[in-house]
């Protein structure tokens, strides 16, 4: 397996630090709103990652951490007059609804950041001790960048370049010793959640949480760290500061960065209007369509995003779940016969296929080409299948092409998911024909909804329904 790596510029071939196993954190989300489809993008393409080495054999321990203590989340706190932690609690549940309809698997652990503080005290304190970090008088206490002799090296940055750049704002009041220095602790402010420290009252800066999460879940050196490329600087440049002169060891052997999603050309913001949630996402498509959309670019690729890319996405993906059911069908119909050896030979040709997505996958996660493979392989299969057949042929066929699709996450069996939307439009159609006393015509829609596992409940209030 060849991976990018931002440290170095180049792609090298991926060595694991432990045969056999890969230990690897992804930055999550800052929970205050539901996920935007730009968050989704690591998401999808991380876990797709994650699949392919688990398909190589490989055991995956896969960190991926919520933040859930930020000034972002405090001020959505206060609008609502809420608690900080409802907020976050909301906005994780939201996300992990988000993250299962995308088939995007649940990490080995998904720490918390609020759950974390005493190792983030621990890991301040070392910092401290060793010198890499001072109190300031007010309670906060800031990392000395200049102290870290590698400070820049994963964003190629030279900080004598940067402080010459920056000598003009130095802000008044700011009780740092350099600009570039950064905050470990803050001090807590009223209204606002806060720990014990040996500083004071106050709460962890953003840099900390992964330091220590990274450390306790997958120890002192891990394999890969990866996120968008938005966090190489400063956040996954402070996160080596941290933890390279705490433990005095590598902190991460390779680091994978998504580019960014961009909406129609543009750059994704609420106040240009061009601003989509996984959720207003959810409304339209069926996510396997997002992430089939997501997965047809390489990740370090920009990726646009627009109506017409979404299209495209989705009739692919319908050409690839026609081709799997055509299988189902024949395979029904089929003879039950061991493979003829014309059959074994053409089998081999198909095989050739997943020696192209294997190659495209080894080549640092090339999903875009690992796609074309697959679309070749259903190319193969519509002009080599038919009712001549064996029945194991095709099973190979069909297992064939499923193994491929799980890789992706892309899911090809009969449990195409129906939209909420859809299910609310059915119940209203239901509603209307009782109205006008059609009681057949609302029993066939709630039997039409309980075949796809929507089960309806009348109540007084009016219909409830959930997923069986
Ligand atoms: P945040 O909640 O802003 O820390 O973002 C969570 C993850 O989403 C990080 O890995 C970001 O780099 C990534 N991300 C945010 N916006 C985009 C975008 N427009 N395209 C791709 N990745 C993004
Ligand atoms: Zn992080």
């Amino acid at each position: 397996m060849k991976i990018y790596n931002t440290l170095t510029r180049q792609k090298e071939e991926f060595i694991p630090i432990e045969e056999g196993k890969l230990r690897m954190y992804v930055c999550g989300p800052t929970v205050y709103n539901l996920i935007h489809i730009g968050n989704a993008r690591p998401m999808i393409v991380f876990d797709t990652f994650r699949r392919y080495m688990e398909y190589q054999g490989y055991q995956v321990n896969y960190v991926s951490n919520f933040t859930d203590v930020d000034d972002k989340i405090i001020k959505k706190a206060q609008e609502e007059g809420v608690d900080a932690g409802e907020i976050s609690s909301r906005y994780i549940k939201e996300c992990k609804q988000d993250m299962e309809a995308m088939n995007v698997r649940p990490a080995t652990v998904h720490p918390l950041a609020t759950q974390e503080i005493d190792g983030m005290i621990r890991m301040i304190s070392t910092l401290i001790e060793k010198g890499y970090a001072y109190a300031a008088e007010d309670g906060t206490v800031y990392y000395r960048t200049g102290k870290f002799a590698d400070y820049g090296k994963l964003s190629h940055k030279n900080l004598e370049d940067l402080q010459a750049g920056h000598r003009e704002i130095q802000v008044t009041g700011d009780l740092k010793e350099d600009p570039f220095d950064f905050v470990l602790w803050k001090p807590k402010k009223e209204g606002e959640p806060a720990w014990e420290s040996p500083w004071g009252e106050g709460r962890p800066g953003w840099h900390i949480e992964c330091s220590v999460m990274s450390k306790k879940y997958l120890g002192e050196t891990i394999d890969i760290h990866a996120g968008g490329e938005d966090l190489i600087f400063p956040h996954h440049e402070n996160e080596i500061a941290q933890s390279e002169a705490a433990s005095g060891k590598e902190f991460a052997r390779y680091w994978m960065h998504n580019g960014f999603l961009n909406i129609d050309n543009q750059k994704m913001s609420k106040s240009r209007g061009n601003f989509f949630t996984v959720r207003d996402i959810a409304q339209k498509y069926e996510l396997q369509v997002l992430r089939f959309f997501m997965l047809s670019a390489h990740y370090r690729s920009p990726l646009n995003f627009s109506a017409d890319l979404m299209e495209a996405a989705r009739n692919g993906l319908e050409r690839i779940r026609t081709a799997a059911e055509t299988l189902t069908r024949l395979m029904q119909a089929a003879k039950d016969a061991a493979m003829s050896a014309q059959e074994e030979a053409l089998y081999q040709k198909a095989e050739e296929f997943r020696v192209k997505f294997e190659n495209a996958m080894e080549d640092d996660c090339n999903t875009a080409d690992a796609v074309s493979a697959v679309f070749e392989l259903v190319k193969f299969i519509n002009t080599n299948s038919s009712a001549e057949h064996t029945s194991a042929y095709l099973q190979k066929l069909y297992e064939l092409l499923q193994t491929l699709c799980d890789v992706l996450g892309i899911t090809i069996g009969q449990e195409e998911e129906i939209l909420d939307a859809e299910i609310e439009k059915l119940i209203q159609e239901r509603q209307d024909a009782r109205k006008q006393k059609d009681f057949a015509r609302a029993d066939q829609i709630r039997d039409e909804l309980a075949q796809k596992g929507i089960l309806l409940k009348d109540t007084r209030e009016g219909v409830t329904w959930k997923r069986a």
